[in-house]
């Protein structure tokens, strides 16, 4: 293991306060909530607990740096960039320290989480580049009149993220948010706000100015809620499940209008046709939905397989899967690839799920149950003999869950594949450029993926269709959501002569 970034197994200095204004602050309640190691199953730490009083104490900040005539907003934007930039540096100078907390808070494997982090400093660059590019329009319109577009940044945010990808979900909100001049209150997820606390000194170390970035931890029900409720709040970045992003949606045209953009769940379909590689495909396939111990809103937790490879496929998958369960362990080893699940609630719903699929006759390739030792550790499972109305072939399960479908047809898979009430990814192993070119315009889903899967990058949009979600993150596109179009018609004189 020479070579590899080395974790932090006991980080010091772990912030456990909420940061308002560039400060660390106790909650007004003065109460906290405990992080669990899910390594272990224990108590790792407590961390203040924002609720309403919080949220409208960061919104309030927040409010202020947005203010015509604050430091931010006179801020040149060249100068937003090159903080963004400098951000960047700064994540990759702290990437153990930040991968070693989220391995703590929520048994990530550490590589996969510096790797994560190092994932969010490039996507940081991508939008500092943007800061100082972002401008309007003139446009010929009829009359005597001189018409441009002004994009001004949309005001200010709240951003709730997830638990797993706690230092890309951070970066993916307040990226695009600061390259456009936004300030933000961020809630993370109530599992993972060590990662989330520390990235929030490295803004302040940076020179962001006071009250451009706070981040609040606490619970969904009630900080979430606050700030998607709150009528201070411009726009709401969501991510989570669908489930939260239905109230999420409701709670932000209560009070006012905020422009609001979800990422949310899937049930994404790998459709593997009989031309394709099928050791590659079932590589492809197997990582898809196991990658993050099958916590990922893209995970392939489809896996449609053309009748005359079935076989063979299920054969090279079990394989993989068995290779994946002697790499399971402790999350700090750099050798693991397969760490816990995140907490007990999702431990439980996994295994639930996973019962349902046996008692509904799907049949168990590999593991189908939880690893026994301490700590929230499911085995990878692939169930074969899948059907679409069983309950692990509809509900997203967000574990390492494979379910194996056996398919005839293009057409058969295609309309399948759309029989679900998600649209967030999907992905087609084919040698036929044909059929690759049906299946993209036939699937209704934010991402395709052709002969590769979970191809994620900073520079390409990537959300969902249907009830998985609203708008785009990343790529150009995910900018729009940041920024307000003001149109400015101006009376041109006319001379007489
Ligand atoms: P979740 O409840 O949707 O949580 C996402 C974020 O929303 C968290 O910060 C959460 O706070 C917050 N939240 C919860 N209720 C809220 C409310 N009423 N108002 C405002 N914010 C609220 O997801 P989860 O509990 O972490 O996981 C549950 C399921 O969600 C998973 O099984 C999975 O299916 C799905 N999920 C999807 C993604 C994705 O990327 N698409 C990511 C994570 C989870 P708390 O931390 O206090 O809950
Ligand atoms: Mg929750």
């Amino acid at each position: 293991m020479e070579g590899l970034p080395q974790p932090i197994r006991d980080p010091q200095n772990i912030h456990k306060k909420i940061f308002i204004n560039n400060e660390f602050v106790d909650s007004v309640s003065g109460k906290s909530f405990p992080i669990i190691n899910p390594t272990t199953g224990k108590k790792f730490c407590d961390v203040a607990e924002g609720d309403k009083e919080d949220i409208d104490k960061a919104v309030a900040a927040a409010k202020e740096a947005f203010k015509l005539g604050s430091t931010w907003r006179r801020m040149d934007a060249s100068q937003r960039g090159r903080l963004l930039f400098k951000l960047a540096d700064l994540l990759e100078r702290d990437a153990r320290l930040i991968a070693s907390m989220i391995t703590l808070e929520m048994g990530k494997t550490f590589l996969l989480a510096y790797f994560e982090t190092l994932w969010g400093a490039g996507a940081l660059r991508y939008f500092a580049g943007f800061a100082d590019k972002l401008g309007g329009k003139t446009i010929p319109i009829d009359g005597d009149y001189f018409c441009f577009t002004r994009h001004e940044p949309v005001g200010v945010c709240g951003q709730i993220i997830p638990w797993n990808y706690p230092a890309v979900m951070f970066v993916w909100k307040i990226a695009p948010a600061l390259a456009c001049g936004c300030t933000t209150v961020i809630k993370p997820a109530e599992q993972t706000p060590l990662s989330a606390l520390h990235i929030a000194t490295l803004c302040k170390e940076v020179g962001i100015p006071s009250g451009v970035v706070n981040v609040v931890p606490g619970y969904g029900p009630t900080a979430g809620a606050a700030l998607t409720s709150h009528p201070d709040v411009d726009k709401v970045a969501f991510t989570g499940s669908t489930e939260v992003g239905q109230i999420i949606l409701q709670a932000s045209g209560v009070n006012n209008i905020k422009r609001t953009t979800l990422e949310l769940g899937g049930k994404s379909p790998i459709v593997v046709m009989d031309d394709a590689n099928v050791d590659e495909a079932a590589t492809f396939a197997h990582n898809g939905v196991m990658m993050n111990a099958g916590q990922c809103c893209y995970a392939g937790s489809r896996t449609f397989v053309h009748e005359k490879i079935y076989d063979q496929f299920i054969a090279k998958t079990r394989e993989l899967a068995e290779k994946r369960l002697e790499l399971t362990g402790d999350p700090f080893d750099p050798r693991t690839t397969h760490g816990p699940q995140v907490d007990e609630t999702q431990y439980k719903k996994i295994l639930e799920l996973i019962d349902s699929g046996k008692k509904e006759g799907a049949k168990v390739e590999s593991g189908g149950a939880a690893l026994e030792r301490e700590g929230f550790f499911i085995k990878p499972t692939v169930f074969s003999g899948v059907t679409d109305n069983m309950r692990i072939a509809k509900e997203e399960i967000f574990g390492p869950v494979q379910q194996i479908f056996k398919f005839k047809t293009l057409d058969e898979v295609i309309k399948r594949a759309n029989s679900t009430e998600y649209g967030l990814a999907a992905a087609i192993f084919t040698t036929n450029v044909d059929n690759a070119m049906m299946f993209t315009q036939g699937v209704r889903a934010g991402t395709i993926w052709v002969n590769n899967y979970e191809t994620l990058s900073a520079q390409a949009p990537f959300g969902g269709f249907k009830m998985s979600g609203i708008g785009r993150e990343l790529g150009e596109y995910g900018l729009s959501a940041y920024q307000e179009v003001k149109s400015v018609i101006m009376k041109i004189p006319q001379k007489n002569s």
